[in-house]
């Protein structure tokens, strides 16, 4: 039988992987102070659809349903509209609220690699922060978490709305175009320079198109970058996003991560609610793949929802993409079983399920022949399971408090006492 389409099966040696991805996830969002939270896969179309939520283009690719009271509901697309839900319906949750989501979203997209239609994420926002500190402080969770996973050559692209929505101001761009213009602008790198310029001619003026290139396609360090936006930029709103991602730099150098920080005009995120600093992670060499994270700020959300005006920022991070690269990085586990205790012959068999027992109350994996098989076949089930450690129990040795302990991967094999097997394995 067919898979639906953008949807995939993982078989243990991807979940493995996957589930260390999840547990170094965890580990880091933890020593910042997140705490766990999960939401329905379901939600109502109404949430889903809000105006200033998603956003128009966005909103075409959720999948859609209706239940058998014909009440219009559909799957999440995000964790962040759930969050902004969660938080506007419960006001008495203290500030800051800093929580994580690991799960599945849904998106009816193009499939290509590393995009699918159900993939997961790894969210982290702080709820009730208007400071600069709450933004710096998810960039250095997002530096730890790559670190972690053993990436080295990463970094985060960094732009603010607000600079965007001063640069659109200024060259008199309508209201109604913006988001427009800004879904076209974060196609640069995708596209290049042309497309991307026939795209904005559709949408604004000729001159407009030249001054928004000359922004975007602005070059230099960080410092000279914000230096000349602030030259450039004439509205209130894009200089107050200057002095924001000015006051960001200047938090991400006590955490001492402003190495990994690229401030990039043409970064503009294709959903409709950021309202601040924007971010992107992306890992040096597969820029292809596109961003392993992304976020921002966006502190209208929660009051979309009805909640009280509440400012919001967090980042999420796309597990495939990281999958796909550890994948090619590192050494695939075809099983998380340490340890196989085979039976040279048919009368010890309780006293390998004994042995596996106590193994186990050590803190071991272990698995024993539920087949009946003989000595040779279950080391070549061991074997072909990616066990790396088999102990084979006999009963002459047994008789003297010992065992064969076989290193599968090595191919060696020595004679242990019971005693010992959980420290003559690594
Ligand atoms: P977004 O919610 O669009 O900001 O996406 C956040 C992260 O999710 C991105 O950086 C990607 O790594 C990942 N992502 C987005 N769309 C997909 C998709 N269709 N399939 C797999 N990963 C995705």
């Amino acid at each position: 039988m067919e898979r639906v389409k953008g949807v995939r099966d993982f078989l243990p040696k991807d979940m493995i992987l996957r589930e260390s991805i999840f547990s170094t996830l965890k580990r880091v969002f933890e020593s910042f102070g997140f705490d766990p939270l999960e939401t329905p896969a379901i939600e109502t179309w109404e949430l889903l659809s809000a105006k200033g939520g998603l956003g128009e283009e966005a909103v075409k690719d959720i999948f859609r349903l209706r239940d058998k009271a014909g009440r219009e509901l559909g799957l999440r697309f995000d964790l962040t509209v759930p969050l902004a839900r969660v938080v506007a319906s419960n006001p008495q949750l203290p500030k800051p609220f800093k929580r994580y989501q690991i799960s599945r979203v849904w998106r009816y997209e193009e499939i290509r690699k590393g995009r699918y239609r159900e993939f997961w994420q790894a969210d982290i926002d702080t709820i009730g922060v208007r400071s600069m500190r709450a933004d710096a402080e998810i960039l250095a969770v997002v530096v730890k978490c790559l670190e972690e996973l053993g990436f080295d050559d990463f970094y985060i692209k960094l732009n603010n709305r607000k600079v965007l929505d001063g640069l659109t101001e200024d060259l008199s761009i309508a209201r109604r175009s913006r988001f427009a213009v800004f879904r076209a602008i974060d196609k640069l790198e995708k596209l290049g320079a042309e497309r991307v310029k026939e795209e904005l001619e559709k949408l604004i003026e000729k001159q407009a198109v030249e001054g928004v290139f000359k922004f975007i396609t602005l070059k230099g360090s960080n410092e000279e970058m914000l230096a000349r936006a602030e030259q450039m930029l004439r509205s209130e709103v894009g200089k107050q996003g200057v002095r924001e991602l000015e006051e960001l730099l200047s938090i991400a150098g006590i955490y001492g991560i402003e190495g990994r920080l690229r401030i990039d005009f043409s970064l503009a995120r294709g959903l409709d609610y950021y309202t601040g600093p924007i971010f992107e992670a992306v890992i040096g060499g597969a820029e292809r793949l596109g961003s392993v994270a992304g976020g921002g700020r966006y502190d209208k959300l929660v009051e979309i929802y009805g909640g009280p005006p509440t400012p919001a920022t967090g980042i999420s991070f796309g597990v495939e993409r990281l999958a796909e690269l550890l994948r090619e990085r590192v050494e695939l586990r075809a099983t998380k079983t340490k340890l196989f205790v085979a039976s040279a012959t048919e009368e010890v068999r309780q006293d390998v399920l004994r042995l596996a027992q106590k193994l186990r109350k050590d803190g071991l994996a272990v698995e024993t022949d539920l087949m009946g098989r003989k000595l040779r076949k279950q080391l070549e089930y061991a074997d072909s399971a990616g066990i790396p450690y088999v102990v084979i129990v006999g009963r002459e040795e047994l008789g003297r408090g010992v065992v064969r302990l076989r290193d599968m991967r090595k191919r060696v094999e020595k004679e242990v006492e019971v005693e010992r097997i959980p420290l003559s394995i690594d």
